[in-house]
């Protein structure tokens, strides 16, 4: 029989990148040694009293046994705990926070709960690709957000046409920012409240590096603004914090009715996170000081190496705030994706072409600092015998 694909599947955007990790599989089979800036996923383990905790906790049975959908009580009174101690802001444990298999899973399950199709959905553009396929799973209409350097990288919502907002019922940000590294400030998140309260929006704030920011810069909780609680919802992730890409958990925070939405939809989804997993979770946000003075230290060597390194080579970057990325604007005689496949053909290194987080993403790479630095070193002396 004929196998057919349901229609939002044809919807997912395409896939940018396969050109370039085409060529990529080609080089690596040729024995070319390849210096990996593409991915965002931190090269550091996971610090050791984390791994402990996790092989303590998973030999008692009572992890053995399907969790609770919500997440354990006493993980998310950790969670409440850390954001005391870190925005200096209070919540709920029982109706405010709700554990995630990973914020990905989070991000990707809410439009479902508030979209109904034909809804317009803000999303940044460029941005973490899940906001915009998410919001086409749930029969939603993404509208875009650019991004532009003259505005800092954040959103003009003025832009935004009244129609389109009357109709809007979620909006994406994403502060610090992938790709671009962008930080956002209090006043523009008062924009953002006011903005959203007069549209009726849910602002969905992704914060999955709060807690990687350089030189003492602290990123904002989106609810240390007045009025975010009434319509917010911010995802954070142990993620990049505590280098547990491959672990799986993160946490939603914000106002008891959206989180409850969210709630409902993965009731329905999925049975919850391994509680071993919970408690080494647990553990990570009791023992740390976030950020993680010493992995700050290591990323912000790495930022200071390849800045100079590339401003050497006459590209144009700016050392960000926050993040492990440099979002690098290219000469204005390629596209993002000759300049990638230049750099992977003539010097063995990959990047990301911008246009790959969307078309406003065009005229920029992005570089993830997630190698150490003798190869930050030797990316910089090949990119030096290119000319371009
Ligand atoms: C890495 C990242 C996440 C975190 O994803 P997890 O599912 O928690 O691993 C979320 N949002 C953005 C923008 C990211 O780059």
């Amino acid at each position: 029989m004929k196998i057919e694909y349901a229609n939002r599947i044809h919807q997912i955007p395409p896939y940018l990148f396969a050109e370039i990790d085409k060529k990529k599989a080609e080089m690596k089979k040729k024995g070319v040694d390849l210096i990996d800036l593409g991915v965002g996923d931190p090269d550091l383990p996971t610090p050791k009293p984390i791994v402990e905790q996790l092989k303590r906790a998973s030999e008692d049975p009572r992890n053995h046994r399907y969790p609770s959908y919500e997440g354990m009580i006493e993980f998310r009174r950790a969670v409440a705990q850390w954001f005391e101690k870190r925005f200096h802001l209070t919540f709920d444990p029982e109706t405010e926070i709700l554990t995630l298999i990973g914020s990905k899973e989070g991000i990707a399950h809410l439009p479902l709960a508030f979209v109904n199709p034909g809804d317009y959905v803000l999303v940044p553009t460029p941005g973490y690709p899940v906001y915009r396929v998410s919001t086409l799973f749930a029969g939603g209409t993404p509208y875009f957000l650019p991004l532009l350097k003259e505005n800092g990288f954040l959103p003009d919502l003025s832009e935004i046409p009244e129609e389109v907002a009357k109709k809007a019922k979620l909006l994406f940000l994403n502060y610090p920012n992938n790709p671009t590294a962008a930080v956002a400030e209090r006043a523009f998140f008062e924009e953002v409240v006011a903005f959203a309260h007069r549209y009726q929006i849910v602002v969905c704030h992704d914060a999955a590096y709060s807690e990687l920011a350089f030189e003492g810069y602290r990123p904002l909780s989106f609810f240390e603004v007045e009025g975010a609680r009434e319509l917010g919802i911010e995802f954070h992730s142990l993620s990049k914090t505590f280098n547990m890409t491959g672990w799986r958990i993160g946490f939603a925070v914000g106002n008891a009715r959206i989180i409850g939405g969210l709630g409902r939809v993965k009731t329905n989804i999925d049975s919850g996170l391994f509680q071993a997993i919970q408690e080494a979770g647990l553990l990570a946000l009791t023992q740390f000081d976030t950020p993680i003075p010493e992995t700050i230290q290591i990323y912000q060597r790495r930022r200071d190496l390849m800045v100079e390194g590339l401003k050497g080579i006459g590209l144009e970057v700016d050392a960000p705030k926050a993040t492990f990325y440099l979002w690098v604007q290219i000469p204005e005689e390629y596209t993002s994706t000759q300049f990638a496949t230049l750099l992977l053909e003539k010097a063995g290194i990959v990047v990301t072409p911008g246009n790959g987080f969307g078309e406003a993403g065009e005229g920029y790479i992005r570089i993830a600092l997630t190698v150490g630095e003798p190869r930050l070193k030797e990316a910089i002396e090949r990119l030096k015998k290119i000319k371009f």
